[in-house]
């Protein structure tokens, strides 16, 4: 990845779970990505912390669920491995193998497999290269522990759709608490801090499902930012981007998206530390969603989806 430091934002979620979330343990789910809370112990107590790189892959499926509606073929399916077959039902997806299963013969540098990528690979890495995007573990504040709750559950036949007989299984449910985590966005273009805008949108509306069990109204989850910050190296004045930034040698390599919004976005006055400037946009983030949000169309248009041949 590029080797200088640019731009990156900073942002404070808290999560609330508002439905209880499940918490399971050796069942994997059809439903969409395990969020299975972790148990640890902090200063001798109990607690339970949803893990980072679970809750990147809700975000990460939310977004591609976006990407997809707006420009069908325009993500990867990131397992997707051209050497197995697996069974796609959309006739529009049947192309769409993981870019981190994908190649270039002539160049395989990371640049040119970050040019090569999709939207969500850009933004939340694949096998070949980690991604700009990545969230913390979410630990409960202090006095917001949630409380767990025992449940019974009945195991459901994948292909019936019906019960397996004598299949009764335990389940535990976390219910309340409030979870804070950090989400880090380094050397952004601005189509990405388009899309990081819009889950953050999304989560504040409580569209965003985390856990197993979504189907019978379990999972759903208020995203609250509590603190948004930017921060640059190169003096700026407006909100800028990585193309803005970059030089022309990179925007070249790594294939940066050209866009810049009607009106320029002005930021809020500095606050120095060393050669960083940082921009604290947390009153004013909301603002920027919709100026933003034609950079993600825009990227996914112009980009048209993942390249390089698949393996
Ligand atoms: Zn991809």
């Amino acid at each position: 990845m590029l080797r200088r430091f640019l731009c990156q934002a900073d942002v404070v979620v808290e999560f609330e779970p508002i439905d209880p979330i499940l918490v399971k343990s050796g069942y994997s789910t059809i439903d969409g990505p395990d969020m299975v809370p972790v148990v640890t112990y902090r200063s001798g107590s109990k607690e339970y912390y949803f893990p980072g790189s679970s809750l990147k892959g809700v975000l990460r499926s939310h977004l591609e669920r976006i990407a997809r509606t707006l420009r069908p073929g325009s993500v990867c399916i990131p397992y997707y491995d051209r050497r197995r077959q697996l069974p796609v039902p959309v006739a529009e997806e049947r192309n769409s193998y993981g870019c981190g299963y994908r190649s270039r013969s002539s160049d395989d540098s990371s640049a040119q497999s970050y040019a090569d990528s999709c939207a969500a690979c850009r933004l939340f890495g694949s096998l070949k290269f980690g991604g700009r995007l990545s969230i913390s573990d979410a630990y409960p504040l202090p006095g917001h522990q949630p409380k767990l709750e025992r449940r019974n559950g009945v195991g459901i036949d994948r292909f019936t759709g019906g019960t397996v007989r004598g299949v009764l299984f335990d389940l535990q449910a976390l219910v309340g608490g409030r979870f804070a985590a950090t989400i880090r966005l380094v050397n952004f273009e601005l189509w990405q801090l388009a899309a990081l805008n819009l889950l953050l949108a999304d989560l504040r509306d409580e569209l965003v499902g985390i856990g197993s069990g979504r189907s019978r109204g379990m999972g759903r989850v208020r995203g609250t930012v509590s603190r948004y910050a930017l921060s640059y190296v190169p003096p700026v004045a407006t909100l800028d981007g990585l193309y803005q930034l970059a030089s022309d040698q990179e925007r070249q390599a790594y294939g940066l998206h050209e866009w810049s919004p009607q009106q320029p976005i002005q930021l809020p006055p500095p606050q120095k530390y060393g050669v960083r400037s940082l921009f604290d946009i947390s009153q004013t983030w909301a603002d920027y969603v919709n100026p933003l949000a034609p950079a993600f169309e825009g990227f996914l248009n112009w980009h048209g989806g993942p390249k390089g041949t698949a393996s």
